[in-house]
């Protein structure tokens, strides 16, 4: 892509959630003059409240076979793991068929080995970004806990514990009483337990995205707090970025804007099928326990993170859009399970939130050239592992610009793959 940016101005990365600060901070490094602009503070999107997993491991994508069996019920029970909104469902049906087609056992074998070529390597990919903020100590690698309640629930889990052996992740089986000597303050309820020992967190995503994103201030590059509102653009060449307080002439751009993306794509003329699976969190910070690693139920979707500013119970997903108010009774779900985990949890000054994971139908995240433009390239789309995936897909990015060989096949990502 080097010979076609233009000439003048700078990258502009639109969106500062934890995807735009690794873009900017990765183009930055390659000598870059680069704006990263967004309409809040960097990480107030959903970077600002997710369960803090760096995961190498998240090779299972959310569709899996047999999903379509279990919509009805996803319809039926507003506080489910995976819930829809009725209302929302006649704008979400064509998102929801092509999930359902990515979820036959062909296509998920294929999607698992492409979240596979990004995952390897995801969190190795934040070193030289943590290493220009001396941020080294906010990642810790913990490994994490996945916890089955019932030999059943184990057990339908099984496919795809094969589907994580035949991708090389790692991962320890553990009976009750082994679980319970690696997470002692866990209610005895378990029948089963996973330890993934190549699992790390940050002890404060927030913090962390705020952190490097003042790294790249620190080391040249310039945010401006502005909302996008269109391009210029000249023979299929982005020539300048337009905001409500006017416009950044720009060689490039790279469109980051998470669940928001798909507004700005369709300006460029471009539109995958990008949704929202919306999530929920509590954070307690008193919460009376301090389990050593993160604990997390597929069952029931969701995680327990322990955080510098207390205990994170974060997760389900809720097909809603963007704009439905939250249904703040998820939440009181969510702290129903995590206190049946930690009989007893404190909810002193407890914050709640929800957030919107920037969702394709297939797991699988855009990342690439813009379809009809040759200076724009897209970052959006991780879904679940947006935190996990952020460095990873700034240094891809950083080498299309440059045209250096991304290390890939990016064809898997590509936007124009529906
Ligand atoms: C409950 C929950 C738990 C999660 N847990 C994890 C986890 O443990 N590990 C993990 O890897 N992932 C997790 N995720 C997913 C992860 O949080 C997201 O994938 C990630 O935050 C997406 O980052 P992003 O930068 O793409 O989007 P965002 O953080 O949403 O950033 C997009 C930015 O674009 C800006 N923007 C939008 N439109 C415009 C515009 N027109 N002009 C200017 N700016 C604009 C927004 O203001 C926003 O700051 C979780 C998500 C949820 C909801």
């Amino acid at each position: 892509m080097s010979d076609d940016l233009n000439e003048t101005g700078p990258i502009v990365v639109v969106g500062a959630g934890i995807v735009g600060v690794c873009c900017a901070l990765y183009l930055l490094r390659d000598g870059h003059q680069v704006t990263l602009l967004d309409r809040g503070a960097p990480g107030e999107g959903t970077s600002f409240g997710n369960g803090s997993i760096i995961t190498e491991e998240a090779v299972v994508p959310v569709q899996t076979p047999g999903i379509a069996r279990k919509v009805p019920g996803m319809l039926m029970d507003p506080l489910g793991p995976l819930a829809i909104r009725w209302r929302y469902l006649p704008k979400l049906a064509p998102w929801l068929l092509q999930f359902v087609r990515a979820s036959s056992p062909d296509r998920v074998e294929e999607v698992s080995i492409a979240l596979q070529a990004l995952l390897s390597g995801a969190r190795t990919a934040y070193d030289p970004l943590v290493g220009m903020g001396g941020l080294q100590d906010m990642i810790q690698r913990s490994g994490w806990l996945s916890v089955y309640e019932t030999e059943a629930g184990f057990q339908s889990y099984e496919p795809l514990l094969e589907l994580q052996r035949r991708r090389g992740v790692e991962f320890d089986v553990l009976p009750a009483e082994e679980l319970r000597q690696l997470e002692p303050s866990l209610a005895p309820i378990f029948e089963r337990g996973v330890f993934y020992p190549n699992v790390s967190h940050t002890v404060d995503n927030f913090r962390f995205v705020q952190e490097l994103a003042t790294t790249f201030a620190r080391s040249g590059g310039q945010i401006r707090r502005e909302r996008v509102v269109g391009f210029d653009q000249v023979e299929g060449s982005v020539t300048a970025v337009l905001t409500e307080a006017g416009r950044v002439d720009c060689r490039a751009v790279v469109i980051a804007a998470g669940a928001w993306s798909k507004n700005l794509t369709a300006m460029l003329g471009s539109r995958p099928p990008l949704d929202t699976e919306r999530g929920y969190h509590l954070t307690l910070p008193h919460p009376g326990v301090s389990p050593r690693l993160p604990i997390y139920s597929t069952e029931r979707g969701f995680v327990c993170t322990p955080l510098e500013q207390g205990l994170r119970i974060a997760g389900t997903v809720e097909l809603g859009g963007l704009n439905a108010a939250p249904n703040w009774r998820r939440a009181e779900v969510l702290y129903e399970n995590a206190n049946r985990w930690f009989p007893g949890l404190d909810r002193r000054e407890e914050t709640r939130w929800m957030g919107f994971r920037p969702s394709m139908p297939d797991s699988l995240p855009v990342i690439g050239p813009a379809p009809h433009h040759k200076n724009a390239l897209f970052a959006f789309g991780h879904g679940h592992c947006g935190l996990s995936l952020a460095a990873r897909t700034g240094a891809l990015i950083a080498a299309l610009v440059e045209g250096r060989d991304p290390g890939v096949d990016m064809a898997p990502y590509r936007a124009d793959r529906f």
